[in-house]
């Protein structure tokens, strides 16, 4: 286990005068906390017995299926008895991990991909084995390439890790008909599919995309979260698995934490219930969608040229690549001299690539903020050319 690139950063990206385009923290400031405030008493009074006990380790059965309605907005028709509820959809990530990879057993990811990911995989020893991607998302023909190889080795991955929408960190998106080519190719190479997903409900411009598992439920474990579309601070994601899989991560969760905190459950459980939650999810969209144009208008007037980023319909971050030469990580201090930060690529990739590239969020700061951010980013790139 090794510290990530982006927790490191936290301590001088918090300073007051410093625009951080770093942290993916989800933005907060729209949730109704009066509401809250009412649901977190109600959750206390009226049942406070079963609140304040120890919960059943697969999480409650009511929240349960309320997350299957959730869901059910990304074409997964799913049965409760096939979902557990996790500290997070980090813990899912955990559990999944724990439950198949033994150390040497190789995992496939996109390339770049969430560091945290990199993290737990590389916390059970896995052997990472990255998959290029583009605009459209993992490129289907590399996917291919690497099964036949690692068959040609007399090797099988475990599982193909993906997040396939708004991708954490290079904002793109995994297309339709690339989606149908993935799920093919994985059944075809009798490969498991971890489909993590916890920006697929935040376009900006279209309906939700149709999730892998929709396609293909008995080869796909599909993560899900409500930390981007309520909030982090009740730790509440699931996993959606087949059913020996599901059992399985049960006994998992089981032994690493009892429980999970029924109260957080039943507080969001509440919530759906009685929350016009749809109507709250498209508020944020419409506050990150704001942020995103911010962003890429800004990046389009300030950004010096062979400086290219990509264009997220959704979620919360930008993929930026700098010009030839330039390296975004030994560039950071003098950007942070210079009062921005941001996540330099090398922690996104398991082995030594990313040099030239960035990640950036827009999930957090304002528009005003990050108009000023990306004015300062841009003056260090200039900067760095000129060295
Ligand atoms: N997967 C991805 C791709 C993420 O970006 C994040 C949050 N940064 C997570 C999983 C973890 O989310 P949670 O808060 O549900 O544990």
């Amino acid at each position: 286990m090794v510290a990530s690139e982006v927790r490191a950063l936290f301590a001088v990206a918090s300073r007051p005068e410093v625009v951080s385009l770093a942290g993916g923290m989800p933005n907060v400031s729209a949730l109704p906390l009066d509401d809250l405030g009412d649901i977190v008493r109600s959750v206390v009074t009226d049942q406070g017995a079963t609140a304040l006990q120890y919960g059943p380790a697969q999480g409650d059965a009511h929240l349960r299926e309320q997350i299957c309605a959730v869901m059910a907005e990304e074409g997964i028709d799913a049965s409760p008895d096939d979902v557990i509820v996790t500290v997070g959809s980090q813990q899912a990530l955990d559990l999944v991990t724990r439950v198949f990879v033994d150390p040497g057993d190789v995992v496939l990811t996109e390339a770049p991909t969430y560091v945290t990911a990199i993290n737990t995989f590389a916390a059970f020893q896995a052997d990472i084995v990255h998959v290029s991607m583009d605009e459209d998302g993992v490129v289907p023909e590399a996917l291919e390439e690497t099964l036949a190889r690692l068959e040609s080795e007399g090797r099988q991955a475990k599982f193909f890790y993906t997040v396939p929408t708004f991708q954490n960190p290079a904002g793109v998106t995994l297309s339709s008909q690339r989606r149908r080519q993935v799920v093919e190719i994985c059944r075809r190479f009798n490969l498991l599919v971890l489909e993590d997903n916890p920006y697929g409900l935040l376009g900006f411009e279209s309906d939700p995309m149709r999730a892998l598992h929709a396609d293909a439920p008995d080869n796909v474990i599909y993560l899900g979260s409500f930390s981007k579309t309520l909030s982090p601070g009740f730790r509440i994601g699931w996993a959606l698995a087949p059913a020996a899989v599901r059992a399985k991560l049960v006994l998992a969760a089981e032994s690493a934490m009892l429980s999970h905190s029924i109260f957080n459950q039943l507080v969001v459980a509440r919530y759906l219930d009685v929350h016009p939650w749809r109507e709250q999810i498209k508020d944020f969209r419409e506050m990150y969608r704001r942020r995103r144009d911010a962003m890429l208008s800004a990046l389009e007037a300030q950004m010096p040229p062979g400086t290219t980023w990509t264009r997220p319909g959704g979620g919360f971050f930008v993929w930026l690549t700098l010009p030839e030469g330039l390296d975004a990580k030994a560039m950071l201090p003098r950007a942070v001299s210079e009062r921005v930060a941001y996540v330099p690529g090398t922690g996104f990739f398991s082995g030594d690539e990313g040099r030239r590239n960035m990640r950036l969020s827009f999930c957090y700061p304002t528009p005003e903020q990050i108009r000023e951010g990306v004015r300062r980013l841009a003056g260090v790139v200039e900067a760095e050319i000129a060295l």
